[in-house]
């Protein structure tokens, strides 16, 4: 069995601001990525315990370079840095088994713990075939394109029912209730990561019962961009067209097309 696990740190246990999911949060930011490494590690530990031949850890948030690889269970493998091309996602192909999302957010537009599209400055929406989704369906499809199923996501409890409504059956352990943008009601650190190792293991422990999320081809990608100067400086590249005041479309011929077209479209 081989598991591929995506982490994210706004979905972390305690994580409520800004402050603690980057350098300019200094000691706030130091815990917080050493509980998100206690928490992909909680992941890691029930992935070998079931008998996981790898399990592939990819460090999703900002510039890449938040768990902790000394604190990191020494027999998962890291994609540590930016820029990698799937971002998110780099490193996940048809060898997988299962994958989990760890640490997760709530899409943008909701009022999840610092929810967000790809792009907290840039996008309003991201769209696929002219349905809303977030980072969990937008990620899990692209696991579903190489024929890998999702079976396990943390975050708060918005991200948690997003991810139920995205994905149907999916184990989720939810690390908070939220109260504001800002503000959550937080389970205990430690309890999470107990709370993470026993979902890991009913997930990892019958992966057959989980469907990938599979988006057939062509595959039509809309950004909803939150400016208009920033419509007009993408629509510069040619092949896209302009739908909306401020939302561009990309045709493409498959998901995987679709993704990387979306990571140009939100970066570039
Ligand atoms: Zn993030």
């Amino acid at each position: 069995m081989k598991v591929y696990i995506s982490a994210d740190i706004e979905g972390v246990a305690g994580v409520v601001h800004i402050d603690q999911i980057g350098p300019q949060g200094g000691g706030e930011y130091q815990k917080a990525r050493l509980q998100m490494t206690k928490e992909v590690n909680s992941v890691v530990e029930a992935a070998l315990a079931l008998g996981a031949s790898e399990v592939l850890v990819n460090d999703g948030h900002a510039n890449q370079r938040n768990i902790l690889i000394e604190e990191l269970h020494e027999d998962a493998l890291l994609l540590a840095g930016s820029p990698k091309p799937l971002a998110m996602m780099e490193g996940i192909d048809a060898s997988f088994d299962a994958a989990v999302f760890v640490g997760y957010h709530a899409r943008a537009g909701t009022s999840g713990t610092m929810s967000h599209t790809m792009s907290g400055g840039a996008v309003a929406n991201i769209y696929v075939n002219g349905q809303v989704m977030g980072e969990t369906a937008l990620n899990a499809a692209l696991a579903g394109y190489f024929g890998v199923p999702v079976v396990l996501v943390t975050g708060d409890n918005r991200l948690t029912g997003e991810a139920q409504g995205a994905l149907g059956l999916v184990e989720t352990v939810t690390v908070k209730d939220v109260i504001w943008h800002t503000a959550a009601k937080c389970i205990h650190p430690r309890k999470v990561l107990r709370m993470i190792r026993e979902a890991a293991e009913k997930a990892l422990s019958d992966i057959s019962q989980y469907n990938p999320l599979i988006i057939p081809g062509p595959v039509t990608i809309d950004v909803e961009y939150l400016r208009k100067a920033m419509v007009e400086m993408a629509a510069r590249v040619p092949g896209y067209t302009q739908v909306g005041e401020l939302t561009l479309r990309k045709e493409c011929a498959d998901y995987l097309e679709a993704y990387r077209w979306m990571r140009m479209m939100v970066v570039g």
